[in-house]
């Protein structure tokens, strides 16, 4: 596994393996990986010669300061996970690196950024797409995947990567859970025995709510999951929303046609996780 920190060098190597006639998958990340990163290079290696990944904190896209300054930042560790993997290139440029200086581009999401995460985290997506769109301009991937645990980011990154002219095919992957149902993320190292021990209740009520959305109406649904998860005292859920998968506009009735998704935020103390499930009615 190659380490490189620098984007020239990083350019360089790409441009020289894909003359050679190397596909190339890509995997950003911000680090403290876990099986559901590992899912992605998986992925990545079954479709691509050469898969790339990368290990960025990225500022602009923390709207809360406090959640970067605690964001766990653990590379060595990471790097030996890698290399248990085939990851071929690994990519942890410094902040100056990605932001030699500052960068003003704005995006232009639609309707994509109006709800849920974008409702209640101004300024996180164009955080996302600044680095995304950087990160594509260095790599120039063929194919570039991503989670479906954080489901509104892989709308706008199909969105804004078709709107930019990125001829890059974006995958998204499977939620990959620990046994007791609960999504992996960087950010379940943060919390206390006590949350770890209460924290699963957020994925068992969303498995739950899909034999619950046999009998209940949408708005009953969703109002079940929120009282149910905001019964205990550890848990206190910011959002709840069912939505149509690609537009995501609210879903009122589950006659309709489009895919359906019910996507959660939940804070555990300083915390915030996030979780989505499938609704098949
Ligand atoms: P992050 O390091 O949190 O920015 O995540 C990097 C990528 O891994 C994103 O595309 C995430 O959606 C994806 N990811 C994070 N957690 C999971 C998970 N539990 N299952 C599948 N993919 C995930």
């Amino acid at each position: 596994m190659k380490i490189i920190e620098n984007r020239k060098d990083l350019l360089e190597e790409v441009k020289i393996l894909k003359v050679k006639g190397n596909s190339i998958g890509f995997v950003p990340t911000m680090g403290a990986l876990h099986d559901g990163h590992l899912s992605l290079i998986h992925y990545a290696n079954k479709d691509n010669d050469i898969t790339v990944v990368s290990i960025f904190v990225n500022p602009t896209q923390f709207n809360d300061q406090n959640d970067y300054a605690k964001y766990p930042r653990i590379t060595e560790d990471d790097t030996e996970k890698l290399k248990k993997v085939k990851c071929d290139i690994l990519f942890t440029p410094s902040e100056k690196e990605m932001y030699p200086a500052e960068d003003k581009r704005e995006f232009d999401f639609g309707k994509l950024d109006k709800v849920m995460e974008g409702a209640h985290r101004p300024g996180h997506f164009r955080g996302v797409a600044l680095i995304v769109s950087k990160l594509f301009e260095i790599v120039n991937p063929d194919k570039a995947y991503f989670g479906e645990k954080d489901f509104q980011q892989v709308a706008i990154i199909r969105h804004f990567t078709k709107r930019l002219k990125f001829n890059i095919e974006i995958i998204s992957c499977p939620i990959i859970r620990e046994s007791d149902g609960l999504a992996m993320s960087s950010r379940n190292m943060l919390l206390s025995q006590e949350q770890r021990a209460n924290v699963s209740l957020i994925s068992n009520t969303l498995f739950d709510a899909r034999e619950k959305a046999k009998s209940m109406t949408v708005q009953e649904t969703k109002d079940w999951v929120i009282r149910i998860i905001n019964e205990n005292p550890f848990l206190d859920v910011e959002y709840f929303e069912i939505v149509d998968d690609t537009s995501l506009d609210p879903i009122n009735n589950w006659n309709q046609k489009a895919g359906k998704v019910g996507c959660i935020a939940v804070h555990v103390g300083t915390i915030r996780l996030i979780d989505n499930i499938r609704f098949y009615s």
